[in-house]
This record gives C-alpha cells, sequence and structure tokens, in this order.
C-alpha cells in the first residue's frame, strides 16, 4: 500500500494508519453509477476503500456528462458501471473494483449486496430506494441514502440495526408519479454536494469501532440542502416500532420489485386505472395497438418498446394534444416502471391531456397501462 498516497488523510488522528487499514479492508457497494455514484465512488476509490463495486444497467447518454463526472464524451453509449469502474481503476490501482452491469432486484438483491458491507444508495426510484431499504434491513447493512431533484438533495444514513430504516420515514412509496433527473432537472453541483456527502458518511462507517465521537453518524437524521439558497437543514428520524420492515424479524423479510406494491389493488384508485402486464401483451405487436412511451426523451433514445411512440410526461402536462396516426383499437401507455403511465392515463381520462382530435376522456374506452413498465417486458427493444 502506498504511504505517499493516503499520507494527507493518514495526518488525521481521527484516522491514522489503523483508520487507513480499515479502509482498505472495507468493501463499499454504489447502487447506481449515476448523479451520486460517480463523485460517491470517485472519493472513496481515491481514499482507498478496499473493495468498491458499482451496480448499474444503463449506458452512458451524453445528458449524463454535466452531472456524471467519471464520464466523458468517450465513454458514451458504453455500460456505466463498466467505464465507471476503468476510470477508478486508473485513479487508483491498488484497490478492487467490480462493476455489476445489471439491475438490482428482488431476484438478485440478497447475492449482490451480502458482498459487501456499507451500501451507497445512489439510485432516483423508489422502486430501488424501498427494495435497497429492504435487502439491507434483511441483511443487517447500513444504507447511505441520498436523492437529488433541481436545486436540492437530501441525505442520510439508514441502519435498523442501530436506527432507523427509510420505512420508518415514508412506510410505503407514493401512489402519484414523482418527477426523476430526467423530468424535473438537476444541476450538476448539487450532485456532487449530496455524492460528497455520501462518501464521508460511507468512510465513517468503514472506521467502524475505531470511529471516534467526534465524527457523527448521519443516522436518524435526514440533511436537506437546499443550494439555491444555501440552506443546510436537519430532521430527526425516530425508528417506528410499527415499521412494515424493520420492527419485525429480519429473516421473514420478503423482497419485493416496488412497482407490483404500486399496483396493488388494495389502493382504490388503482382498480379505476385499467392495466395490462407485459405476458397479457406479448412480445410481438398486435395490429391496433398503439404503444405509447410516456418517458422522456433521453429515456426513450436509450430503448423502448418497437414501433412505440414517444410523448413525454412533461409535455403531456403542458397539456399538449398527441397526434395519432390512425384512431387504434388500443393504445397502451407505459413508462419505466408503471408509475408514470399511470399518472399519463389519469391526466387523459380526466382531460388534462388529450389525443389528437379527441373530446376529452374520448378514447378512455381503450387506454390502458402497462404495469411495471418497460422494467418488466422480457421482448426486443428498439433504439
Ligand atoms: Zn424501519
Amino acid at each position: 500500500m502506498s504511504k505517499t498516497r493516503y499520507s494527507r488523510q493518514v495526518l488525521l488522528k481521527e484516522i491514522g494508519t489503523q483508520g487507513q487499514e480499515a479502509f482498505r479492508r472495507a468493501r463499499v457497494l454504489c447502487i447506481g453509477a449515476g448523479g451520486l455514484g460517480c463523485p460517491a465512488a470517485q472519493y472513496l476509490a481515491a481514499a482507498g476503500i478496499g473493495t468498491l463495486g458499482l451496480i448499474d444497467p444503463d449506458r452512458v447518454d451524453e445528458s449524463n456528462l454535466h452531472r456524471q463526472i467519471l464520464f466523458g464524451t468517450r465513454d458514451l453509449g458504453f455500460f456505466k458501471a463498466e467505464a465507471a469502474a476503468a476510470r477508478l481503476r486508473e485513479l487508483n490501482p491498488e484497490i478492487n473494483v467490480r462493476a455489476h452491469v445489471d439491475r438490482l432486484s428482488a431476484r438478485n438483491a440478497q447475492s449482490v449486496l451480502s458482498q459487501y458491507d456499507i451500501l451507497i444508495d445512489g439510485t432516483d426510484n423508489f422502486a430501488s430506494k424501498y427494495l435497497i431499504n429492504d435487502a439491507a434491513v434483511k441483511l443487517g447493512l447500513p444504507v447511505v441514502f441520498g436523492s437529488i431533484s433541481q436545486f436540492e438533495g437530501r441525505a442520510s444514513v439508514f441502519w435498523a440495526k442501530e436506527g432507523p430504516c427509510y420505512r420508518c420515514l415514508h412506510p410505503h412509496p407514493p401512489k402519484a408519479a414523482i418527477q426523476n433527473c430526467a423530468e424535473a432537472g438537476i444541476i450538476g453541483a448539487v450532485a456532487g454536494v449530496i455524492g460528497g456527502i455520501q462518501a464521508m458518511e460511507a468512510l465513517k462507517l468503514a472506521l467502524g469501532a475505531l470511529r471516534p465521537p467526534s465524527l457523527r453518524l448521519l443516522l436518524g437524521e435526514l440533511c436537506v440542502v437546499d443550494c439555491g439558497s444555501l440552506s443546510f437543514s436537519s430532521f430527526g428520524i425516530r425508528k417506528n416500532p410499527a415499521c412494515p420492515v424493520c420492527a419485525g424479524a429480519p429473516e421473514s423479510i420478503e423482497l419485493v420489485d416496488e412497482p407490483l406494491l404500486c399496483a396493488a389493488t388494495t389502493d382504490p384508485q388503482s382498480l379505476e386505472i385499467p392495466e395490462v402486464t407485459a405476458e397479457e401483451l406479448g412480445h410481438a405487436s398486435t395490429p391496433g395497438t398503439v404503444f405509447i412511451d410516456v418517458r422522456e426523451r433521453s429515456e426513450w433514445r436509450l430503448g423502448h418498446i418497437p414501433g412505440a411512440l414517444n410523448w413525454p410526461l412533461s409535455e403531456l402536462r403542458a397539456g399538449e394534444e398527441f397526434p395519432l396516426p390512425e384512431p387504434p383499437s388500443r393504445i397502451v401507455l407505459y413508462c419505466q416502471a408503471g408509475i408514470r403511465s399511470r399518472e399519463a392515463l389519469r391526466l387523459l381520462n380526466s382531460g388534462a391531456a388529450r389525443l389528437d382530435a379527441s373530446a376529452p376522456g374520448y378514447y378512455s374506452d381503450r387506454l390502458c397501462h402497462l404495469r411495471n413498465g418497460i422494467l418488466s417486458w422480457n421482448g426486443p427493444l428498439a433504439r
């Protein structure tokens, strides 16, 4: 291990050579190699975290480059996990960097997460955040949480063994569509601020028993940073004795891909939203069926159902009309996970958005949305 490389942090009495050795032994997984994962992983690699994993199924898109700082123009089209790993190995050849080109799901969560001691949540969707939380509670692992939108960022440490989990704060995912970066917009530097906080918390966690009380963990506390007005606020989070996940026995936790929960029929509103599953659709396009992809254009470009039209929810919300080539017998709306398409369907049925030449609700008997979105689609994708 190079002494010079880490000399400036080993100088700190809270770290020292023992702390550096703890960093070398630590295994940290960044879930999502995007706006948060890039800066977090960069600092962790530089600090000498011995095993650093990155899991992300996506490829680098040009619209990522303003905030996903491990990537350059030459990485466009390559898998994020692999491009980030290559950059990190260049930064620090002394550490072991692992790339998992995969989407975290209920199927693989336990086998992937159990290879690590500390998790960094750098995802931008609720399905992943709830899955990470539930799997982490089951495995007893701490999660360094982060989320960003527009000028605001949030960070916390969730660790059911020592404090609250994410579901103690928000027991269930929201039913309504929540915008992600592709829709709401984001300043890259905000991702840097929150990703940096996440790296710092992961380093404190990596110190384990060596961590002095002066290095306080962001546990039981939600830090909210408004980079627009530059204000920091923090909110206490208590462990919920009735938490649906961490109040029970960890071994009895069942991992679920959360969009399934969103579509649960216990929600009376969901009964009014006609939906179709990928199995019901089959892989071939049926004559008379029109697919409308309501994700943003950058998401659409990375892969969509062949023949689908693109009508981003942001434009649909703005009340624009959407021209249809010919009156279809069925219109299937879809998005990434089935949350935005539900919202789009609701807007169309309420008359807040209109398909070409239709009076409000004109096509309502032919509209449905794809439950669980393109994530559930096993057929071919077009680019
Ligand atoms: Zn909990």
